[in-house]
């Protein structure tokens, strides 16, 4: 069974219906990147896998649990599914390492002596022990996305979320956070990836899955896909964002 098995949703806010019959598998260990025009609907996907957003139809399964937003258990879910957005959602009064701690201390029930050493090796994985007391606006953006990156781990997830999770940056700071996903790539965690970055979803993604008008449009192995679509909407978007 896959990780993630999304079957037919639907979704409409008001009368205007966003997702159009989404199908989408994602296997353990894989890292699938969805691509697609602005308003296409690939946030709101996103924000349904993690049960932010109620679906109308279809159904979603997590590890064999089915998603919903009134689901049972729905905070021990979220602590298997981390979500990293483009606003970097860092707690200003709250140190690095008091971001990084605050819900497993909460929700994870782990002891005060455990927080500090979660937090460093978790930082670690990011390149960033040394900014354990830092303060969230001392650091650059980059920083502080890979410090938000940080805090997901700190809950063991066993799927992550990125929706443009570099857009926001400044150019020269893209390269350090991409560097942080490929690494958690290679060392096996299974990722759904909303990005602009046309090199990275051709180099590490498994899988591309373009999205056009609320639909998965084509979806395949990058390299087929960058050098055959099949659709002119692939073909025109692919030649916009080159
Ligand atoms: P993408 O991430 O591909 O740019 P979104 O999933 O954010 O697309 O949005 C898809 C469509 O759904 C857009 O037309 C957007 O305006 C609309 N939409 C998204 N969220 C909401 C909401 N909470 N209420 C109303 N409309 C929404
Ligand atoms: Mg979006």
């Amino acid at each position: 069974m896959a990780l993630v098995e999304i079957r037919d949703v639907r979704k409409s806010f008001g009368q205007v219906e966003v997702l159009k019959g989404v199908s989408l598998e994602v296997k353990e260990g894989e890292i699938v990147t969805i691509i697609g025009r602005s308003g296409s609907g690939k946030s709101t996907l996103l924000r349904c896998i993690n049960a932010l957003e109620k679906i109308d139809s279809g159904s979603i399964t997590v590890e064999g649990q089915a998603v919903s937003a009134g689901m049972a258990n729905l905070r021990q879910f979220r602590q298997r599914v981390g979500i990293v957005f483009q606003a970097f959602n860092l707690f200003p009064h709250l140190t690095v390492e008091k971001n990084i701690t605050l819900a497993p201390l909460l929700t994870k029930k782990i002891g005060k002596a455990e927080a500090r050493p979660l937090a460093l090796d978790v930082l670690g994985r990011v390149g960033l022990a040394d900014k354990i007391d830092a303060w969230p606006e001392r650091l650059s953006g980059g920083q502080q996305q890979r410090v938000a990156i940080a805090r997901c781990l700190a809950m063991a997830p066993h799927l992550m979320l990125f929706d443009e999770v570099t857009s926001a940056l400044d150019p020269e700071l893209v390269g350090e956070v991409l560097k942080v996903m490929e690494d958690m790539a290679r060392q096996g965690m299974t990722m759904i990836l909303v990005t602009h970055e046309m090199g990275f979803a051709r180099n590490v993604a498994n899988k591309i899955v373009f999205m056009h008008q609320g639909k998965v449009w084509e979806e395949g192995p990058p390299a087929e896909l960058f050098a055959n679509p099949k659709t002119p909407e692939l073909r025109s978007f692919i030649n916009s964002v080159k």
